[in-house]
């Protein structure tokens, strides 16, 4: 029986440069929980430098991978994020916590969007075991020096990072 979901729209934002099985778990358990989410892939993320991948590869990558759930669309933005969870009916913003790295940048950033935007609250989803030291960073160095991928990301991602890489 298909779980019952009953708890609005969530937004599940990110550079996805590229998407991981890891960012993918999380999608996939935001969708279990919400009746519609909205995969937000950054434009031209702030804190990093230029991605590898455009928006539009960024997002098609993602799309292929949510073909089991007619409830996920994806799409890109940039704009401040809550602007963008508002501009869909938002009521949640979902985050995927690693390790303890990841606590401080969010805490930051969780403090900034309930400033701006108390009705919406952030919710963080652990990663499972095997991806919490799987990162898109990670996954580029990893790739760049002949490492084995598979298994971390679709084969897709995994060809065209070859790709991408060896220009
Ligand atoms: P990255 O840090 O890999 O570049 P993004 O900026 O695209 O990731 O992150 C999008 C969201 O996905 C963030 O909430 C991030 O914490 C989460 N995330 C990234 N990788 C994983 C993973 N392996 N497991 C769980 N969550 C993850």
């Amino acid at each position: 029986m298909a779980p019952e979901r009953n708890a609005g729209t969530a937004v599940c934002p990110g550079s996805y440069d590229p998407v991981t099985y890891g960012h993918l778990d999380i999608i996939g358990r935001a969708a279990n929980v919400f009746d519609s989410v909205v995969v937000g892939v950054v434009n031209q993320p702030v804190r990093k430098q230029k991605t590898l991948f455009s928006a539009a590869d960024r997002v098609s990558f993602i799309e292929e991978q949510i073909a089991e759930y007619p409830h996920v669309q994806v799409k890109p933005f940039d704009t401040l994020l809550v602007d963008f969870a508002r501009e869909h009916g938002a009521k949640a913003i979902i985050k995927g916590l690693r390790a303890i790295s990841d606590f401080e940048y969010e805490f930051e950033m969780n403090q900034l969007n309930r400033k701006m935007a108390p009705d919406i609250e952030s919710i963080y989803f652990m990663a499972a075991p095997e991806y919490s030291f799987l990162s898109s960073s990670g996954i580029k160095e990893l790739a760049m020096f002949g490492g084995d991928i598979s298994g971390l990301v679709p084969e897709r991602v995994a060809a065209r990072l070859q790709e991408e890489l060896k220009r």
